[in-house]
């Protein structure tokens, strides 16, 4: 199919350069273009020669956008940049890395999105799925690029698990799951998508092409996503975390996790016996196990799934015990509907270190929770100040700003007492200071280690 096509991949980050890969595979011509220079693997500078492609960066893109057939976007590049502009305008097709996976896959498709919980869930469902008798394949935005996921499988029966965050819906086409779900839609991103209204608009590009033989997951408590509902074709299991629906899956009023269609109702056991907590992982796994029951998993392989599964790193990760005070990671809650979760997902107050790069993101609702979930705020980062100023106007109590994370780390480490829990959950971005929040979320079990050799 893209035998000897000539394809322009537009940027080189991980997606780009996995989908470069593939489409060489198949045989294409494949230009890579980004603005900045970047150091490529060898054999794929070699393989791109090979099949008379070339390497752009920065100048003599007009040029080679003339000669195309299709030009291919990472997910990092928008819509708008002058060269997408530019390919439009004379009429060359452009699509998203996963329309290339789309396309690949022989298999099945299961795609999720959402603003928060993505990861959570697709791992969980790609989990469940593993006793399947049918070869899975997970990845998007997690991991390795779609396409290449996509290229491991061969049969009509295998699954495609692909976590999709909204810019890698901006450039589909075709790109059509068997089961999608839309975890929750809050602002976030709104540099890219402009207004929320965009930035739903695009999530829901994810159910844009099925039918009413496929499904189509959504969160119930999410007034958004029920309007959602009403405009699809597909057919449409709600979950909830907060009441019980009379078809889809919900905690009942005994704390049982149960699902139920028209023909039968099932219970996957209690909450409790969950590893993961707080109301955002039940949506998550209410999620997954309508995922994984329709795509034909054993109930019994969904529940030992669910006892066994002990969440992403980087997520409310508990780290150690140290002096009896509970250390945890959740380095990946880079927005304040992060931080809000896993402050609603402890049962007790908590010292929470926050900061970071400032995203300018409203902080008012994360105050309001923080002075009633926090009994000391530790601030760092570029955003301390604006963070210090919120906390203070919503009368949280015991604010400290830090010189440095490190010490941020450390007064918390000596203000805390036996039974405290220290919650590390910036709701801001790492790039201040860190290469990415994997990196932060690192350094973070690095310094609590350090503390149990004091
Ligand atoms: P994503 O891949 O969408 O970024 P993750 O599963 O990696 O989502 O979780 C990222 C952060 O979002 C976590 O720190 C967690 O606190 C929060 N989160 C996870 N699931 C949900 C959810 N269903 N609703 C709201 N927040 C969530």
């Amino acid at each position: 199919m893209f035998k000897k096509k000539r394809i322009l991949v537009y940027g080189a980050g991980v997606s780009g350069l996995g989908v470069a890969e593939v489409l060489l595979e198949q045989g294409a011509s494949v230009y890579i273009y980004d603005a900045k220079e970047c150091i490529l693997p060898e054999k794929l500078v070699l393989a791109i020669n090979e099949a008379n492609g070339k390497i752009i960066w920065g100048e003599g893109f007009e040029h080679i956008a003339d000669n195309i057939d299709v030009m291919v976007l990472s997910p990092g590049i928008a819509q708008d940049k002058p060269e997408v502009l530019y390919a439009k305008k004379i009429g060359k097709p452009v699509v998203s890395e996963i329309e290339i996976a789309a396309i690949l896959n022989p298999g099945k498709l299961i795609a999720i999105t959402g603003t928060n919980g993505k990861t959570t869930t697709t791992t969980l469902v790609g989990e469940m799925l593993k006793s399947l008798p049918n070869k899975i394949a997970v990845g998007g935005n997690i991991g390795q690029a779609l396409s290449k996921q996509a290229q491991t499988l061969t049969d009509a029966s295998d699954i495609l698990v692909a976590e999709i965050s909204s810019f890698q819906l901006e450039s589909i086409d075709k790109f059509k799951p068997n089961i999608c779900a839309i975890l929750n839609i809050t602002p976030d991103h709104l540099d890219r998508h402009k207004t929320l209204e965009c930035y739903i608009k695009t999530k829901a590009r994810i159910f844009e092409n099925q039918h009413d033989d496929d499904f189509l997951i959504l969160n119930y408590e999410d007034e958004q996503l029920r309007q959602l509902g009403e405009t699809a074709d597909s057919n449409i299991y709600y979950f909830s975390s907060e009441r019980v629906l009379e078809v889809g899956a919900f905690v009942n009023d005994a704390g049982h996790l149960i699902f139920k269609d028209r023909e039968s109702t099932v219970d996957f056991g209690h909450k409790d016996s969950l590893q993961i907590f707080g109301k955002h992982n039940i949506e998550n796994v209410l999620a997954a196990v309508i995922i994984a029951y329709i795509s034909g998993v054993k109930v019994e392989d969904i529940k030992n799934t669910l006892h066994s599964f002990k969440g992403v790193e980087h997520r409310i990760e508990f780290v150690d015990s140290v002096n009896g005070v509970d250390y945890y990671n959740d380095s990946k809650a880079t927005n304040p509907e992060s931080t809000i979760k896993a402050l609603e997902a402890f049962n007790q107050k908590v010292i929470l270190l926050a900061g970071g790069y400032d995203k300018k993101t409203d902080l008012g609702l994360m105050m309001q929770i923080a002075k009633a979930k926090t009994n000391h705020l530790f601030l760092f980062g570029n955003a301390k100040e604006r963070f210090a100023e919120n906390a203070l106007k919503y009368d949280v109590q015991n604010i400290t700003i830090a010189a440095s994370f490190e010490d941020a780390v450390n007064f918390a480490s000596k203000i805390a007492t036996k039974g405290d829990i220290v919650l590390l959950s910036p709701a801001c971005s790492s790039y201040d200071r860190f290469k990415n929040y994997e990196q932060r979320g690192q350094y973070f079990k690095e310094l609590v280690r350090n503390l149990l050799k004091k």
